[in-house]
């Protein structure tokens, strides 16, 4: 996958289109990334004891990589990804808009 935990993305498509945040958890499995403040769900609740209380809470749902761009730290764009290998044989992601390598 080419948006990793703690990249910073830009989300380019939903109801948080334009926000920027960091990627908290990645599941590459399913293609999805969770983002900080982003895709706040609301989801009812019923009292469980003592603990939970009832009624709506929010909490972030994962969004799908494709709904994200990861953003360069070097010029600062939403970046398309490229990769390179190193001649130690590791791959890297390459920003394709400043050639600068991201890892
Ligand atoms: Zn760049």
């Amino acid at each position: 996958m080419k948006i990793r935990k703690d990249d910073t993305v830009l989300v380019i498509a939903g109801k948080d289109k334009g926000k920027k945040g960091k990627v908290r958890f990645a599941y590459p499995k399913d293609g999805k990334v969770m983002v900080e403040g982003i895709n706040f769900i609301k989801k009812h609740t019923r009292a469980r004891g003592r603990v939970r209380q009832a009624g709506i809470i929010e909490l972030e749902a994962p969004i799908h990589v494709s709904n994200v761009m990861l953003l360069c730290n070097r010029c600062n764009h939403p970046a398309r990804i490229g990769f390179r290998f190193l001649e130690d044989g590791r791959r890297v992601r390459v920003c394709r808009s400043c050639h600068e390598v991201i890892d």
